[in-house]
This record gives C-alpha cells, sequence and structure tokens, in this order.
C-alpha cells in the first residue's frame, strides 16, 4: 500500500547486465516512484535533485555554456538570481524583464516564475511560449494543483519541492518537470554524472506529501484569500500582494521598524523563513534581499491552523505595527 524506502545505492547485475536500478547517482526506486508521481501531476517526465537550487543550477548548466544569456523574471525568488551571479564567473549573463510582458530578443532561456515570490505576480505564459528560446517556469508557488505550465506551452517547470509539494517543513528537494524526453535525458545524464541527486528518505516524505497536496493548498487558499481580504482594509497595511490561489501573500507596512514589531509580534504564526508548510510562518523580506524590496514587505506563508485564529493573531501584532 506504501511506496518502500529503499535505501541501497547499489544493485546487481542480472545475468552480467545493468538492471532497471545500478547505482543510485543514477536512479534509485524511491526516488523513481516519486518522480512518476510528480510526472503526471504535472504532465511531463520529472527528475528530483537535492534541492530547489540544485535543480536550478542542473537545468541551467545542463542545457547552457559560456556565453549564452539567461532572461529571468524581475522581482523572482532571488535565490535564482544568485545562482545564476555564481554562474556568471563562468560566463553566463543574465538580464531582467518584466514577466507580465514578453521576454526579451535574442535570449538563450528564459526563466518565469508563477507566481513570483516574494512579488506574487504571474508571468504572461503566451508571450512566453512564442519567444524561440526553451522556457523554464519556476511553479513553486502554484503546484500543479493551480497551473500545469507544460499545458501552456513552457518546456521544463521547477519545484521547490522542499515547499508546499513536501509541505512539512522536514524535506530539502527539487524537481524539473521536462516536456520532452530527450530534455528529461539531457538532465538524466547531467545529474548522474554530477551527483546532486534526491536521497530516498526525502523522495518517500515527498510521496506521503503529495497525497495531501490537493487538500492542503486549498484550504491555504481558503485562509489565504480570507486574510489577504482583510488584510486590504487594515489602515496599518499599505500595498497587499494575492494572486488569487495558493497560500503564499506579501504585504507591506511603513517601514522596516513596522515590519519588525509585526513578525516578531505574532504568537502562532512563526517568525521564520522558507513558505508551504502545514504551520504558518512569516518575515521580513528586506533580510535576505535588501534593497530589492520594500523595508515594510512581509512574506505571509499560510498554513492548515483555523483561519480565525490566525487573523487574531495578526490583528494583535498589527496593532504595534
Ligand atoms: N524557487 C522558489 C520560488 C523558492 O521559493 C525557492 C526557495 O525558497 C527555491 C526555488 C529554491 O529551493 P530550495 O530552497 O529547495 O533549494
Amino acid at each position: 500500500m506504501t511506496t518502500p524506502v529503499d535505501r541501497s545505492t547499489t544493485w546487481p547485475y542480472e545475468d552480467g547486465e545493468p538492471g532497471e536500478f545500478t547505482y543510485s547517482r543514477f536512479s534509485s526506486p524511491t526516488v523513481a516512484e516519486a518522480e512518476r508521481a510528480l510526472g503526471e501531476l504535472d504532465g511531463g517526465v520529472a527528475l528530483l535533485f537535492a534541492s530547489g537550487a540544485a535543480a536550478t543550477a542542473s537545468t541551467i548548466l545542463a542545457l547552457l555554456a559560456p556565453g549564452k544569456t539567461v532572461a529571468l523574471a524581475e522581482g523572482a525568488y532571488y535565490g535564482t538570481g544568485s545562482v545564476l551571479g555564481e554562474l556568471a564567473r563562468w560566463g553566463l549573463r543574465q538580464v531582467e524583464f518584466d514577466q507580465q510582458g514578453a521576454p526579451p530578443a535574442g535570449v538563450d532561456l528564459v526563466w518565469v516564475e508563477a507566481p513570483s515570490n516574494p512579488f506574487l505576480t504571474m508571468p504572461n505564459l503566451e508571450a512566453a511560449a512564442a519567444h524561440p528560446a526553451p522556457v523554464v517556469c519556476d511553479a513553486t508557488a502554484a503546484t500543479p494543483i493551480y497551473l500545469r505550465p507544460l499545458e501552456h506551452g513552457c518546456d521544463f517547470v521547477l519545484h521547490s519541492a522542499t515547499k508546499f509539494l513536501a509541505g512539512h517543513d522536514d524535506a530539502l528537494v527539487g524537481a524539473v518537470v521536462c516536456r520532452r524526453s530527450e530534455d528529461a535525458a539531457r538532465l538524466r545524464e547531467f545529474r548522474s554524472r554530477t551527483g546532486p541527486v534526491a536521497a530516498p528518505d526525502v523522495a518517500w516524505l515527498l510521496l506521503r506529501g503529495l497525497a495531501t497536496l490537493e487538500v492542503r493548498v486549498e484550504r491555504q487558499t481558503e485562509s489565504a484569500t480570507r486574510i489577504a481580504d482583510r488584510l486590504r482594509d487594515h489602515p496599518a497595511v499599505e500595498t497587499v500582494r494575492y494572486p488569487g490561489f495558493g497560500g503564499l501573500l506579501s504585504f507591506d507596512v511603513a517601514d522596516a521598524d513596522a515590519a519588525r514589531r509585526v513578525e516578531t509580534g505574532t504568537r502562532l504564526i512563526e517568525n521564520m523563513t522558507s513558505l508551504g508548510g502545514v504551520t504558518s510562518r512569516i518575515e521580513a523580506r528586506s533580510r535576505w534581499e535588501g534593497a530589492r524590496v520594500p523595508p515594510g514587505l512581509l512574506r505571509l506563508s499560510v498554513g492548515l491552523e483555523n483561519p480565525e485564529a490566525l487573523w487574531a493573531d495578526l490583528e494583535q501584532a498589527l496593532a504595534a505595527a
């Protein structure tokens, strides 16, 4: 009834021939089962990586070469820009663009995020798909429940599966889902050679998380919608960003001091990073992203707690803002 965790790193040959599984850097049964499940959800061929960042770095390294340029959505997860920044030393270039419009001409890879973290904008997927370069859509915050980017012409979906997909803050894991099997074969080859694979226990936790994904994100959407509506009416809140689905939202209070008072004033909602878990958490993003975000921007990941209790907690914290 449940997939066993197979922690073997190597398996016997059969009559002198390698079988489906030979060495776990190439593939392993529990990881393969989680990849099958995620591939089915996103409608493509899925590959797991050691983290979302490992999935990002591997995709870029496997597909591009020195001198190539990535068009990255403005306001996308700051860590994606950091990966590209690391690779600048190896001759990779990046330009930013407004993902609500068309990507710039002449780039070699288009990278959008649906919705962007923490600005919560949605990409224009039709315009991205019309670009001749391959398109990667980081759909970490949307999940396949709300968006299947391959159906909109994207070539790759990227997930920090650490977040909503695994869903319980206990598994660091990334995924790339490919539209074409040739692309999946290239990424698999790169991953097998360089080794940023997911561990079997983590794959098992991902499978466990996927079983409840739909009910979790539906509940998170209901609660986040209610909270976003009330934040819009709150006198201490200036801007609310919420795309209308999912558990992630952000809002601005007056300045960095006010944001600090709110994030340290919540009791039920933890002051910590990450998103997509079953417990709610809030943080001022300027501690990580500096001047790239407004100083009063707070990112809230809504969990599965009672929405009225969450609102009561936010309201008492906002009173200090
Ligand atoms: N993409 C998005 C949208 C993220 O929010 C994150 C992490 O916060 C990543 C990618 C990187 O994933 P990981 O932390 O699993 O390496």
